[in-house]
């Protein structure tokens, strides 16, 4: 099963290693035949190459949008070389087998990406290349098909054998099926300005196998889509630690995609356990933010993923090597830092470069039992300008800024959520209960146990602000929150029940103000 390859057709887009290849084939007694461009780029480099519309007898033609679109070519790539009937057609009709096809095609996502007009986005839909490509991985018991040149080094030999025929074949397919679903969706989107397609192509590159999924039971692996424009989490460089597991790369985003909605705010530090933050703070300093937000549930601190908006320095480093911590996020780290980590061999650190835009659109994905549920991100955001006070009290600047802190957070926690916050840092969290007076009462009771373990004057929440995901449905959540000693409260508004909860928070004396946003989160 191992094919000597006697013929090479090459016709490529990016030229990357096309000419060590093309050396190397060369050297094999490989002949070469390829399409203007490709065969420009050999020739240029003293290479002996039989041009497409020799090998055809017809001309390149219509702007190339016909060059290899023909039977002498799809003829030498499809036949079947021990049916005797393929062989008497190619005989008959001189058709020469093709053994290796090497192709990359039009770069379509890229001329998206980079804002091409219409018209060259739609000349940059290759239709030769993945016709050639469907056909040699069709064909994968003769013809070898390989589309990235990273595997260029396989075939430099002269030979495949079937089973890297296979693996090319398979890598191909994906390569025209993730093609044609960037271009449907283009068309369906951006061109139509839909924003669900008909049909949806999530395809891209395995980049890992994790060790296992959620659960020891499970299996796991990390893809990264084809043409992705964003980086993320995904493209983050490990420093050092163990190999991450799903529930790593899970918790780090969620602790990320918090982080992101402070890109630009003063030194900030989230700590994030189960997808949840148990901890977040705003400081002068990433050391003063870490310890701030530490303090907000220590308890739970222990094993957390954690995630910083500024380069990490070596006290906030040391500070966090206090406790055991499984995961740091960082944009950046300094020599510092580093050496402190290096310190402790399991703690996994990952430099992302840049923060994601919270703001970013896109579309998120969710299985169910027959079918996927897509939605667009949760990427709403409010500002001071689009509250509403319905309170008698009208809120002080400061409890403003701690109600839109907490409101940011809330965003992020499972629901029903409840956040208490005071000057920039979370006092309290209540997270994923099934009703909105527990998870009220479990970031009241949590605040109450960290003023009590870190030996605060007060209990944080007295003072503070509580953001609730969603409207409270009954004043006796906001009583919960009455009692913790928040004199301030922000939530969505809209509940049947609107008017008893104002009452009940002008009895109290609280500010409230409404965002007319929900932030639901499952
Ligand atoms: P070159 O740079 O060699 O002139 O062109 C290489 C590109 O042309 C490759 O990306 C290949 O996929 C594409 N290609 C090859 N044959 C055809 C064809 O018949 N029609 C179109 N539209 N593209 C082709």
């Amino acid at each position: 099963d191992t094919v000597t390859i006697r013929r090479a057709l090459l016709s490529v887009s990016d030229k990357t290693g096309l000419v060590d290849l093309g050396k190397a084939l060369a050297a094999k007694g490989v002949e070469l035949v390829s399409t203007g461009g490709t065969a420009k780029a050999l020739r240029d480099a003293g290479l002996d190459v039989k041009d497409i519309s020799e090998l055809t007898g017809f001309p390149e033609m219509m702007d190339g949008r016909v060059k290899t679109l023909h039977p002498k070519v799809h003829g030498g790539l499809l036949a079947v070389r021990d049916n005797a009937e393929h062989v008497a057609s190619m005989n008959e009709h001189e058709i020469g087998a093709i053994d290796l096809v090497v192709v990359n095609l039009y770069p379509f996502v890229q001329t998206v990406a980079k804002g091409g007009t219409r018209e060259e986005i739609i000349e940059n839909i290759d239709i030769g290349g993945p016709s050639m490509v469907r056909s040699a991985a069709k064909n994968h018991d003769f013809v070898a098909i390989v589309t990235d040149p990273a595997d260029y080094a396989i075939v430099a030999n002269g030979e495949t054998t079937l089973a890297q025929r296979r693996k090319f074949a398979a890598k191909a397919y994906a390569l025209t099926a993730a093609y044609d679903g960037a271009i449907s969706q283009w068309f369906a989107t951006v061109d139509q300005g839909e924003t669900f397609p008909e049909t949806i192509a999530i395809t891209g590159a395995r980049v890992a196998e994790l060790r296992y999924g959620e659960n020891p039971h499970q299996a796991a692996a990390l893809y990264v889509p084809h043409g992705a424009k964003e980086k993320g989490l995904a493209q983050a460089v490990q420093v050092q630690g163990k190999e991450l597991s799903y529930n790593n790369y899970n918790d780090a985003d969620a602790a990320l995609e918090l982080l992101a909605e402070f890109k630009d705010a003063e030194p900030t530090v989230v700590i994030v356990k189960h997808a949840n933050p148990c901890g977040v703070a705003t400081a002068a300093t990433l050391v003063e933010a870490y310890e701030a937000a530490f303090k907000c549930d220590s308890v739970s601190a222990f094993g957390g993923i954690i995630a910083v908006n500024r380069p990490l320095d070596g006290p906030t480093a040391e500070a966090i090597s206090g406790i055991f911590t499984e995961v740091v996020v960082a944009p950046d780290a300094n020599d510092d830092a580093k050496a402190v980590f290096a310190k402790k061999k399991n703690l996994r650190l990952l430099l992302i470069g840049e923060i994601p835009d919270a703001k970013r659109g896109g579309l998120i994905a969710k299985p169910i039992a027959g079918g996927l549920l897509v939605q667009t991100r949760d990427n709403g955001a409010i500002t001071l300008d689009d509250l509403k006070v319905v309170t008698k009290r009208q809120p002080s600047e400061q409890e403003l800024q701690d109600a839109l802190f907490a409101w940011t957070v809330a965003k992020h926690v499972k629901s029903n959520a409840i956040v208490y916050a005071k000057e920039g840092v979370t006092a309290g969290i209540g997270a994923g209960q099934m009703n909105r007076r527990d998870s009220s009462r479990i970031a009241a009771a949590k605040a109450a146990e960290a003023a009590e373990t870190h030996g605060f004057a007060e209990t944080r929440t007295k003072g503070s602000a509580v953001a609730s995901d969603a409207f409270f449905p009954f004043a006796d959540g906001l009583l919960a929150a009455v009692e913790a000693g928040a004199t301030m409260v922000i939530q969505p508004g809209g509940s049947m029940r609107d008017d008893e909860v104002i009452k009940a928070a002008d009895e109290a004396g609280l500010a409230m103000v409404f965002t007319g946003m929900r932030h639901f989160r499952h």
